[in-house]
């Protein structure tokens, strides 16, 4: 393919990625927008491997069969509460291309670049392996955390903002011995301590993040990893990768500040860490009073004498697979006259937008689906509200206890509705580690079990 068609190829990828962005930023279109995605990245990879760059065909075939057999694999297993632990790994990949590229573009021996533009291939490749190493590491922890191998409890060392101002100052100066070296050996040795400062601060930036700021640190790596492309691109000198890494990396940037402003945070306060306490699900010894626990029975009892119904879905809906019975109860409710919405908190589950695709899978009208702005002055005048698996997104806590870790997270009103009930297995935390005084409170019914069992029972009994 010559040089012409190659950019006439990654112009059209460029486009169709950018309607493909258009397109998930509305469930109606988002299957629209992910066609856009796939015939864009189709285009993009053949006109890349039928570039010029590329010499040696079975190399490349064999490492793209076992990279697309992995693909393929691990997308047809992961199951949709695993989503967000894939969205980390596939980040720290890209993290870890970044160096890798970095390293292959320093020593390659075909570069004879001198003056200015060796200066300027210098910082690419310095900045990208910089971005690729902490995106590497920062979505290791990210995925452990998520995963709950690594507790969600923020890691608060003393003296940690001068531990990371003091990494910042070193990669600088290492960084002006690495574009001002004479020699690939003289410039290994400071983009060496590089990696490994760089390596170790995305370790302690992500430990430092409490669970309730996880959403921030998700889009934030997901920003990262898209500049990390985008510095590979500048590396390779290829154009689409420096576009669409750049799209990545501002669309990551837009969706972190929309979650600070879901969770009431500055950006740099979530960054400089500590947020968030104890971490996991895990049984508070606080005493908070009594719970009055409820049967499916008498929850089918009260739904069936409402006339407005709120359901607020949260993680645990995830973990219980409950939509499906979920939605079958919804039409029943409705066929006999009962208004049935959907409450969407922003930060609800454990990926941006978790709720709306398990909603939508499940074949949820988009018009009954609403976010927590458009609904949450309506709980005052509704009769009841099923929480299904969620928890830190209804705690009274975030408005009345300013020393919560979640204090001042916008969350649903679902207490100031005539009954909440509440559907969990336990009186377990969520995943700030924080425990609800809603599930005390007076016009509060605890409906315990597994999501998926307590709606079929209520199903049974409607
Ligand atoms: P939470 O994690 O706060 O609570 C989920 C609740 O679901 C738990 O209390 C658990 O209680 C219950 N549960 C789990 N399994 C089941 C089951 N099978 N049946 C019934 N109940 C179940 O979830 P929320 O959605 O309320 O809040 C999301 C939290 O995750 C927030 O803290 C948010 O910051 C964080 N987060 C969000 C991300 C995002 O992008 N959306 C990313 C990373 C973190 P029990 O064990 O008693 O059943």
């Amino acid at each position: 393919m010559n040089e012409g068609m190659i950019t006439i190829a990654y112009i059209a990828a460029s486009i169709l990625f950018i309607l493909a962005l258009g397109g998930l930023s509305n469930q109606e279109s988002a299957r629209r927008g992910n066609v856009y995605g796939i015939v864009g990245m189709l285009i993009a990879i053949v006109a890349t491997v039928l570039g010029a760059q590329v010499t040696s065909y079975t190399t490349l075939i064999v490492c793209m069969a076992i990279g697309g057999g992995i693909g393929a694999y691990l997308a047809k297993r992961v199951e949709m509460t695993e989503m967000p632990e894939l969205v980390a790994m596939l980040h720290s990949f890209v993290g870890l291309a970044a160096v890798l590229v970095g390293y292959a573009s320093y020593i390659d021996p075909t570069n004879q670049l001198t003056g200015v533009a060796h200066s300027i291939h210098a910082i690419e490749i310095y900045l990208g392996v910089l971005i690729g190493a902490v995106t590497f590491t920062g979505s290791i922890v990210a995925f452990g955390k998520l995963r709950g191998i690594i507790t969600s409890k923020p890691l608060t060392l003393p003296g940690r903002h001068l531990f990371n101002l003091g990494l910042g100052v070193a990669c600088i100066f290492l960084g002006i011995g690495f574009v001002g070296a004479e020699s690939l050996g003289s410039g290994m040795v400071p983009l060496l301590i590089m990696t490994a400062i760089a390596l170790l601060f995305g370790v302690h930036m992500v430990m430092a993040i409490g669970g309730a700021d996880m959403p921030v640190v998700v889009s934030m790596l997901n920003s990262y990893s898209g500049w990390a492309a985008a510095a590979t691109g500048f590396m390779l000198s290829n154009d689409l990768l420096i576009v669409v890494g750049a799209l990545v990396g501002s669309s990551g940037a837009i969706l972190s500040y929309i979650m600070c402003r879901a969770m009431n945070r500055k950006f740099l306060a979530v960054i400089a860490g500590g947020f968030g306490t104890s971490g996991g699900t895990v049984v508070s010894d606080v005493e908070q009073g009594e719970v009055v626990p409820v049967s499916a029975e008498d929850t089918a009892e009260i739904l069936k004498n409402a006339s407005r119904v709120i359901i607020v879905p949260g993680y645990g809906m995830a973990v219980a697979q409950a939509q499906y019975p979920i939605y079958e109860m919804t039409k029943k409710l409705q066929a006999q006259n009962i208004e049935v919405r959907f409450a969407i908190h922003p930060v609800a589950g454990r990926l941006p937008g978790h709720m709306n695709v398990l909603l939508a899978e499940a074949k949820v009208p988009y018009d009954i689906v609403m976010e927590m702005d458009e609904i949450n002055e309506d709980f005052p005048d509704t009769d009841a509200v099923l929480v299904i698996g969620a928890n830190d997104i209804v705690n009274p806590d975030a408005q009345d206890n300013p020393g919560s870790p979640i204090a001042g997270m916008p969350v649903l009103e679902v207490w100031k509705a005539r009954t909440a009930i509440v559907m969990k297995r336990s009186m377990a935390t969520g995943y700030a580690g924080v425990q609800n005084p809603l599930f005390f409170k007076e016009n509060s019914r605890m409906l315990f079990g597994d999501a998926k069992s307590s709606v079929e029972a209520i199903l049974a009994a409607i």
